[in-house]
């Protein structure tokens, strides 16, 4: 796949691997499937009879130049990873190409990696040693095309990460998030983001309105960021500015964890804001009032001047 990316909800595209096997209704008319055969690539199949296309080196290379001009222009690129393949699929080629990945994810600090699996379940064990709480420049995601396929969502969220997001797309049925969102799970919603779309594939499902109005109405209630991405249907897939609903556009992104504001709260009730970027804020706990100072360090120092902060106030932690 090249640099450059028709879907508009990312900057780039890469693939660890071409390949991967049908796991559920979502993928009966697979885009990248269909992409492949004509390209002549014999892919799509059972890890056991079925192999995977390697890319080469220089393909491997191609972040790290993304991440060079992202660096220079000061602007982070998202990358969607992958397009052409699922990263989390258990085939061995896929597994051994897998390795190469979290070192380049780790190379490329400027780049947000937005990891799409059908294959949630699979994603603790595939983690790299030092994964933790995640790392601040991925984004793990999972695909939800009807409610059944809900708890994916479910296992995803199982897995450590500083973002999340679905997928629903294609969606096949109306799927209200409503209970993921409120119910089972930990008030986390900043760390997520909602794509829809319908199928545009030949022989598209076609979808209703009202299930992308549900998604629309239950983000803005928990101010998730959402994002259309096409209606659906074939030959026109009513994407890009004919993604309309009710006379709007929807096309929300979200802060990315590495420039995501973290916040420590001093003992004498002031707060100290800061962001990856090196800005840190100290306030008082009125924040629109009073900026009580200002400065750009390491967070490593922010954290040090607010340990001693608290100690001189008696030892309250931060
Ligand atoms: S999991 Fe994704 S890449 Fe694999 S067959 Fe399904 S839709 Fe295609």
């Amino acid at each position: 796949m090249s640099a450059t990316t028709g879907i508009e909800w990312t900057h780039h595209t890469f693939n660890i691997v071409w390949g991967c096997v049908r796991v559920s209704p979502g993928c009966e008319h697979c885009y990248a499937e269909g992409q492949s055969k004509r390209y002549g690539h014999a892919v799509w199949g059972p890890a056991k009879t079925t192999p995977r296309r390697v890319l080469s080196a220089s393909y491997w290379n191609e972040p790290l130049r993304w991440n060079a001009k992202a660096a220079a222009a000061g602007e982070r690129k998202r990358v969607f990873c992958g397009s052409m393949c699922d990263w989390a699929e258990d085939h061995p080629t896929t597994n051994a190409e897998r390795e190469k990945l979290w070192p380049l994810i780790r190379a490329t600090p400027w780049l947000d990696w937005l990891l799409l699996t059908k294959r949630p379940e699979r994603i603790a064990q595939l983690l790299p040693e030092d994964w933790g709480e995640g790392y601040l420049n991925v984004r793990l995601g999972t695909s939800v095309e009807s409610p059944e396929y809900l708890k994916r969502a479910y296992e995803l969220h199982a897995v450590p990460s500083l973002a999340y997001f679905l997928s629903c797309e294609p969606m096949l049925a109306s799927t209200p998030l409503r209970m993921f969102f409120s119910g089972r799970v930990r008030p986390d919603w900043d760390k997520w983001w909602v794509i829809d779309g319908g199928e545009s594939q030949a022989g598209a499902r076609p979808a209703e309105l009202e299930w992308f109005r549900l998604h629309r109405d239950e983000c803005a209630e928990y101010g998730i960021p959402y994002f259309l991405k096409q209606l659906g249907g074939h030959p026109d897939s009513r994407a890009h500015e004919r993604a309309v609903l009710d006379h709007l556009r929807h096309v929300d992104f979200p802060v990315s964890p590495a420039n995501a504001w973290v916040v420590y709260q001093l003992a004498d009730d002031r707060e100290v804001y800061g962001d990856n970027a090196g800005r840190w804020i100290i306030t008082t706990a009125d924040f629109e009032t009073e900026i009580a100072g200002f400065g750009i360090m390491s967070e490593a120092v922010a954290r040090r001047i607010v340990d001693e902060h608290n100690a001189s106030l008696g030892g309250v932690p931060a």
